[in-house]
Parts: structure tokens; C-alpha cells; sequence
């Protein structure tokens, strides 16, 4: 596709900030917008901003093994891993008995990264293998094996989304603006084909020859995604610990464990978080339908609430078994987090398929954020037609499941309860709350 003269990304998350970096560089002739709901970016409630990400090249299907190698190359010899936006503690991929998928996953994604970097990767063929690389995590630890990887590590989230605003604001090539589209432009109402830019809640319009949607879990309502992607809550806590304590764990690697979901990252700062990488919750909304007549039932992200006792109760058992120490330590905060999940966890990087002029770049599924250094890169291969063809096969506009078919994303990491409804789940609280009262 020929890169046109004027171009309007939506979102200024790590898919919409790489894309800008990397057009701008790459297209230096064409004028570039940048359209942000949140008066800040970061953006606080974005799925890419918070405490740590896990940055890892560990995974089962090699594609995405060799995409997050060339980011790590990145995040450890450039600019991007600088100031403490990378750190390199090593992850350790476990298993325990009993759950042959986890099992599988595992030792797939073993077989990937000890191709890539065999003088970085331990099997751990054992319990006490396991415990002897994360000394703190407790004899309870319900554990069969895994292995652990001393080259991935993490990145702090909200600082490098800070980074690459910066890097653009220098560069001073997109220009920023702040609005909340409503909706697509359409050159002609009666056929829709071309989308000539986005009208915004305020009553302002902007005209712009190519859109690029990088609008994450809220994208599903500015485009019918149903059957291709679903907006789902993910629980995340923060717990407060000593300098002691930060000492003890601040150089073990992130322990995933991925027939719970749960993971625990290094604290910085004193600062613990443990995270679930799940099913997660969904948050189904009635909205009109994009582009169409009548309306639809979606989830769509909710900011600002707790996690549910649901979340809370499955990191106390977690902490039991990992950390017991901390099991019982208030949270100092929690958070639900939003991913867009499309049913085997590949991203959305294409022109849709009907509408001209629009190009989505989403689809995050819970795992986009350590290919930041390099995501643009390949969103502006996938305007230009060259992305490789094994990107192009997995990030193509996916095909439309039923709901049978897609009750959560699939790639053997996913765990927890399928179909949980935030709002029924937090209702819980209120009630366990009026319990405690009465
Ligand atoms: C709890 C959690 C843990 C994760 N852990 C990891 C991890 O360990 N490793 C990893 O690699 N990845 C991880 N991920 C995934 C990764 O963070 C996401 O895939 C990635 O950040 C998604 O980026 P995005 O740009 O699509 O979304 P976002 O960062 O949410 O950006 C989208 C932006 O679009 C804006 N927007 C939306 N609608 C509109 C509109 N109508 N008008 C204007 N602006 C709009 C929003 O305000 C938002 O700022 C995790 C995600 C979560 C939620």
C-alpha cells in the first residue's frame, strides 16, 4: 500500500506510539496525528502503562519467539533499556502436576528459546530444581518442573511509554492531539467503503486518508469485532514490603505459572505485584452497532474498579503457596486491566477488510507489550505490504467465530474461570461487605 499524505493514529498505547515512532521515521513526507482520549500519556488506565511487563522470548509458537528476540536485542543494547525501563532477572516457566496443557506449553516454549539462547536456558526438571532457582518462593510451592531463562526479564511499563512520547516529542514530527472518537467517517453514508476520518464525543470532526485503529480493548466499539476480539479484565495487586524483604526478592527471576496464570514479578521500590494471566473477566455493554443499524452486546473495559473477591481470594491461595509470608498483607491497590483477546492470542495488524482507509493495529492479547522497541516497525511493514509472511498469516484480520467457538483465547497459557462477569463478581463485595456489617 502506498503510505498516503496524511495519516490519523487513534490510541497512544504501545501499539499506537511504536506506530508513530516507526511511520514518522520511515515516512518522513506524510503529515501525522495522534489522537489520545486520556489528557495524559501515559494514560494511566491504558493497558500498556503500570508497574512491570514481562519481557520474554519464551514462547510456544516461534514466530513470536524470534519478533521477541530482535525487541530483547533491543531492550537490552539501546536507548529502550536504559534508566531502568529493562531489567534482566531471568523467568522461569513452571508446571505443576497434573495439567499436561501447562506441561506442554512449557516444554514447547523450552525447545523455541534453548534454539535461541542455549547458554541462558535450565531445564528444571524438578521441584527442588524449581526452588533452588527461586529460593524464596515457599517448600508449599505446588510445583512438578519447568525451566527458567536468565535472558528474559522485565521492562517498567508506565516509564517507557513515557520514553517513546518523549522520543516523539523530540523528533516533533506527529503532532498530538487530545479527543475521544465517537466514530468512524464514512465518504458515503449509504456505502461505507471509504472511511475518510473520525468524529469525535466533543462534536469536532477529523479528516485524515488512511485511520490506523490503535485503540486496544476499546476498539470493539468503534469496529464490529464480535467473533475477533473480546475487551477482558485482568486482576493485578500490589503489595507493600520492607527493604528487607525487597532486598530478598528483588534479584529472583519472575516465577509464571501458567496452569494458574499466576505471576509474580521482582518488586521495585517496595513495591510486590502479583498478576493473572487468565480468561479474565468480561464487561458485556450495549452499544450501536459500528458502521451499521441496530445495536450490540460487547464487553468493554470498566476503569477504576477493584479487583473482585473472586481475584483477591486466588492471589491469597497464590501467596500461600509462593510467598506465604505475604499472604496475609493488605493490598495497597488493585487493578483490572484490559486485554484484547482474539481467540489464539495473535495480534490484529491489518487493513480491515471492507472499509478503505482504515488499518487496525490491535489484538494485544495480553502480550504485546515486550515488542514495543519493535512493534511499529512491523505495523508500517503491514501498511506498506512487506511484513513477513508468517506475521502476515497470524496478524491477519482472524475470522469470525461463534461463541462456542470463542469462550476465551487459546494458546495454552490462558487459565481460571471461563465467563466471568466483572460486574457480577464485584457484586460479590458488596454484598461480603454488608455480610461483615450484619
Ligand atoms: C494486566 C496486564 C498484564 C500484561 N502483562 C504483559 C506482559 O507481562 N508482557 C507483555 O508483553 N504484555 C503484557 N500485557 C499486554 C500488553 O500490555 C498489551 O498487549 C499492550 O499494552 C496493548 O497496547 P495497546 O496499545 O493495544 O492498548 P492501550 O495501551 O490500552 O492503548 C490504547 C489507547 O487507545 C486509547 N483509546 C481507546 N479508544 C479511544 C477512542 N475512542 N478515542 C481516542 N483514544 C482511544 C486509550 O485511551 C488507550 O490509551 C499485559 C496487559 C495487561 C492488561
Amino acid at each position: 500500500m502506498a503510505i498516503p499524505k496524511n495519516a490519523l493514529i487513534v490510541g497512544g498505547g504501545v501499539f499506537g506510539l511504536s506506530t508513530a515512532l516507526s511511520l514518522s521515521r520511515r515516512h518522513p513526507e506524510t503529515q501525522i496525528t495522534l489522537l489520545e482520549a486520556s489528557p495524559t500519556i501515559p494514560n494511566p488506565h491504558g493497558s500498556s502503562v503500570d508497574s512491570s511487563r514481562i519481557v520474554r522470548a519464551d514462547y510456544a509458537n516461534p514466530a513470536y519467539t524470534k519478533l521477541a528476540a530482535a525487541a530483547i536485542d533491543l531492550w537490552r543494547n539501546t536507548e529502550w533499556g536504559n534508566e531502568g525501563r529493562y531489567t534482566q532477572n531471568g523467568l522461569a516457566l513452571v508446571y505443576p502436576d497434573g495439567r499436561p496443557i501447562a506441561k506442554d506449553y512449557t516444554m514447547k516454549s523450552y525447545d523455541n528459546v534453548k534454539q535461541l539462547d542455549e547458554k541462558n536456558v535450565e531445564l528444571l526438571p524438578t521441584k527442588s530444581d524449581v526452588l533452588r532457582v527461586a529460593p524464596a518462593y515457599g517448600k508449599e510451592f505446588n510445583v512438578a518442573g519447568g525451566y527458567v531463562n536468565w535472558g528474559s526479564g522485565w521492562s517498567d511499563a508506565e516509564a517507557s511509554v513515557r520514553y517513546a512520547k518523549k522520543l516523539l516529542d523530540e523528533e516533533g514530527k506527529v503532532a498530538f492531539k487530545t479527543g475521544e472518537v465517537e466514530k468512524l467517517l464514512f465518504e458515503d453514508h449509504r456505502d461505507q467503503s471509504k472511511v475518510t476520518g473520525v468524529a469525535l464525543t466533543n462534536g469536532n470532526t477529523i479528516t485524515a486518508d488512511l485511520v490506523i485503529l490503535a485503540t486496544g480493548a476499546w476498539t470493539a466499539k468503534l469496529v464490529d469485532l464480535r467473533g475477533r476480539a473480546v475487551s477482558t479484565g485482568q486482576a493485578l495487586a500490589y503489595i507493600r514490603i520492607s527493604d528487607e524483604e525487597q532486598k530478598r526478592l528483588e534479584h529472583m527471576p519472575t516465577v509464571l505459572n501458567f496452569a494458574t496464570g499466576i505471576f509474580i514479578i521482582p518488586p521495585r521500590n517496595n513495591l510486590l505485584k502479583i498478576a493473572r494471566h487468565a480468561y479474565g473477566y468480561q464487561n458485556p455493554k450495549t452499544v450501536p452497532v459500528p458502521g451499521g443499524n441496530g445495536s450490540m452486546q460487547i464487553s468493554l473495559p470498566e476503569n477504576g474498579v477493584p479487583v473482585p473477591p473472586e481475584g483477591q481470594e486466588t492471589f491469597r491461595s497464590a501467596l500461600r503457596q509462593f510467598l506465604p509470608s505475604f499472604a496475609e498483607r493488605p493490598f495497597v491497590n488493585t487493578r483490572v486491566c484490559w486485554y484484547t483477546d482474539t481467540p489464539k492470542a495473535d495480534f490484529i495488524v491489518t487493513p480491515h477488510p471492507t472499509f478503505n482507509g482504515l488499518f487496525l493495529a490491535t489484538g494485544g492479547s495480553g502480550h504485546a507489550y515486550k515488542f514495543f522497541p519493535i512493534l511499529g516497525d512491523k505495523v508500517v511493514d503491514a501498511l506498506e505490504g512487506t511484513l513477513e509472511a508468517d506475521l502476515r498469516e497470524l496478524w491477519k484480520w482472524p475470522e469470525a467465530k461463534s461463541k462456542d467457538e470463542f469462550e476465551g483465547t487459546e494458546d495454552g497459557s490462558r487459565s481460571g474461570t471461563k465467563g466471568l462477569l466483572l460486574m457480577e463478581e464485584l457484586a460479590k463485595m458488596q454484598k461480603n461487605r454488608q455480610g461483615s456489617v450484619l
